[in-house]
């Protein structure tokens, strides 16, 4: 990026940009080189402004929501990295027969879950302990214990990198596992989640079972991107990790979780190649005694 290019994004984008920024800081794993610039984004105006302004330029842009899914190579990311973890915050919500909520993409999933349980609102407690946003629950079609959050979602709005604001029925929106297709640019601005009326203290109850069970199975106390490597058809990423001897391995700082095989956790000092090494290691291990390719769940950006 040039120093013209530096310039026209500061005078956009004010104080919310800082420059060569450690991705480090914005990840859960704890790793990560520089962004060259990073914009917390804090109004659609703001945001609405410097995505046009990017476009137009041709310059790359990677959004971000709490960072909870990425592994950010050690050698940075070229470009803009927009931050929706301060901005697009807003929890609105619909009651009646059939109640729903519509949250800014910027929300933190377990604020949203605690404030529909609080609500007497049910249907998203499977989501809790996820520490991702709902802008990157949707883009990722987050899930757990068997339900994923296309099941919930009816409509979201997405800037497209041309600058329109266009709102999608849920028909219009294919989900895949872990997935969900979007046109080149765009970023997801809200969602509107349908749910069911039901008694606070049994939501919380089944929020606070879903929080339990899965501080009993994996490393939550620990740096992480959550699982690492999708589950193959019929089978578990974790099983077939475990099942080679896997778990406990390490690679300077990182290490595959002994409490859950399909978890690479930063032990501390770990580097995004050292995660890289044990991914590759794991593929290789589990291809080699039981012929299937495990494919990465987490998205690894930046440059290579
Ligand atoms: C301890 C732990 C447990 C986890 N458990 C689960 C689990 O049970 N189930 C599960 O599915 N995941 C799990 N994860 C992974 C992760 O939390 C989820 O995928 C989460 O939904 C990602 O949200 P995020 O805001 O952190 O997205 P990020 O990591 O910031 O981004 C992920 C992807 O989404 C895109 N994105 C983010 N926001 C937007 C937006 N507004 N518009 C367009 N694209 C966007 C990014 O560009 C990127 O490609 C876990 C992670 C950890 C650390």
């Amino acid at each position: 990026m040039d120093d013209k290019t530096r310039k026209r994004i500061g005078e956009i984008g004010g104080e919310a940009v800082g420059y060569d920024v450690p991705m480090s800081r914005y990840t859960t794993l704890g790793v990560g080189g520089n962004a060259e610039a990073v914009f917390k984004a804090e109004t659609l105006e703001g945001l609405r402004e410097m995505v046009g302004f990017l476009t137009g330029e041709g310059i790359d842009y990677l959004v971000v929501g709490r960072g909870s899914n990425l592994l950010v190579g050690d050698y940075g990311l070229d470009g803009v990295v927009i931050m929706l973890n301060q901005g697009l915050t807003s929890i609105e919500v619909q009651a009646g027969e059939e109640p729903w909520v519509k949250a800014g993409a910027g929300v933190a999933l377990n604020t949203l879950v605690n404030f529909c349980a609080e609500s007497g609102l049910s249907g998203l407690e499977f989501l809790a302990g996820i520490p991702g946003s709902l802008g990157g629950a949707v883009a990722m079609n987050a899930g757990a214990w068997g339900k994923e959050i296309k099941d919930v979602i009816t409509e979201i709005t997405i800037l497209t990198g041309e600058g329109s604001v266009v709102s999608k029925g849920r028909g219009e929106l294919a989900f895949r596992y872990r997935e969900l297709d979007l046109p080149q640019g765009s970023i997801i601005l809200d969602g509107s989640l349908g749910l069911r009326r039901d008694r606070p203290a049994s939501a919380k109850k089944r929020m606070i079972s879903y929080r339990n069970d899965r501080k009993n199975s994996q490393p939550i106390d620990v740096k992480s991107a959550g699982s690492v490597f999708r589950n193959p058809e019929g089978d578990y990423a974790g099983r077939l990790i475990e099942a080679a001897g896997l778990k406990g391995r390490r690679v300077g700082g990182a290490m595959i979780s002994p409490k859950h095989a399909n978890f690479i956790v930063n032990t501390g000092g770990a580097s995004a190649s050292d995660i890289e090494a044990l991914m590759g290691l794991a593929v290789d291990t589990v291809r080699e005694l039981f012929g299937v390719t495990l494919i990465p769940e987490i998205r690894r950006v930046g440059r290579p």
